[in-house]
């Protein structure tokens, strides 16, 4: 079946953007996913198809409304009513590798991209959304963290990646970073590539990799070591354990 996006957004004419090139692009012409916009202006009702208006409470900018977000909404989850629904929103829950797979899993999704100050609160009180960030920065409008959480289910839809378990092996899967990569040539700037790679071992390949990611994971996110667990953890060095106890 196809994995379906609807995308209700001001700025239609921004899909398929990147997501019309590469794999994405050769899975959208295949019908691996389909992609569907909606104007939200086309739900306006006064003479200026007005969308937003001025902040209750005073300040800078404008606000989208939830009068006018709520019928283009109500549209869309009468026509999809088993796909969730998303709001971008910087507000939002953090979006990871597992809510990634799990949307990639279901049947598409539908996502409301945010412009100006943002959006009504009364309209999240109000519908079945969910609002979902791409991180701790603030975009111009949600139409780029729609690019960003589209990429990451359609790369993982059957059919899509060239080799079935290149999804699975990769940084976040296992709560780990990635190991390194390295290809030809061998020696390159005086640098050579680490020789347990060269060895033909695959339980010693395996084994460094693992290392690797556990190593270059404490270094760059222990956030995610955290997270996950102290299981994989290897045992801390004297050091280490120095600071864990003064930290104590
Ligand atoms: N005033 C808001 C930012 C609005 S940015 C605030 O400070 O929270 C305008 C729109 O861009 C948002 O409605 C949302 O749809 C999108 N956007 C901005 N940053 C985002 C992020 N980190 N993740 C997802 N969407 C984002």
């Amino acid at each position: 079946m196809t994995w379906a996006a609807t995308i209700l957004t001001l700025y239609p004419d921004m899909f398929p953007g990147p997501l019309g090139h590469s794999l994405a692009g050769r899975a959208l012409a295949e019908g691996i996913w389909s992609l569907e916009t909606v104007q939200i202006r086309d739900f306006a009702t006064d003479k200026h198809r007005s969308v937003d208006d001025t902040p209750a409470g005073g300040g800078a900018g404008m606000v989208m409304r939830a009068d006018v977000l709520a019928r283009a909404v109500d549209q869309v989850l009468e026509r999809r009513p088993g796909a969730p629904l998303l709001a971008m929103s910087p507000r939002g829950r953090p979006l990871d590798q597992a809510l990634v797979r799990a949307l990639a899993t279901g049947p598409g999704v539908g996502i409301l991209c945010g412009r100006f100050e943002g959006i009504d609160e009364r309209l999240f009180e109000a519908r079945p959304i969910v609002p979902v960030s791409v991180g701790d920065y603030v975009l111009s409008g949600g139409e780029t963290a729609a690019f960003v959480l589209l990429d990451a289910c359609v790369r993982l839809l059957p059919g899509v990646m060239g080799a079935p378990t290149s999804g699975e092996e990769e940084s976040f899967e296992s709560g780990l970073l990635e190991y390194p990569h390295y290809t030809r040539p061998y020696e390159w700037e005086g640098r050579r590539i680490p020789e347990v790679l060269r060895s033909g071992d695959h339980a010693k390949i395996a084994a460094w990799r693992k290392a690797k990611a556990v190593e270059e994971t404490r270094l760059r996110r222990p956030d995610l070591i955290e997270r996950h667990g102290d299981a994989r953890r290897p045992p801390p060095s004297g050091a280490q354990r120095e600071e864990e106890s003064e930290r104590k």
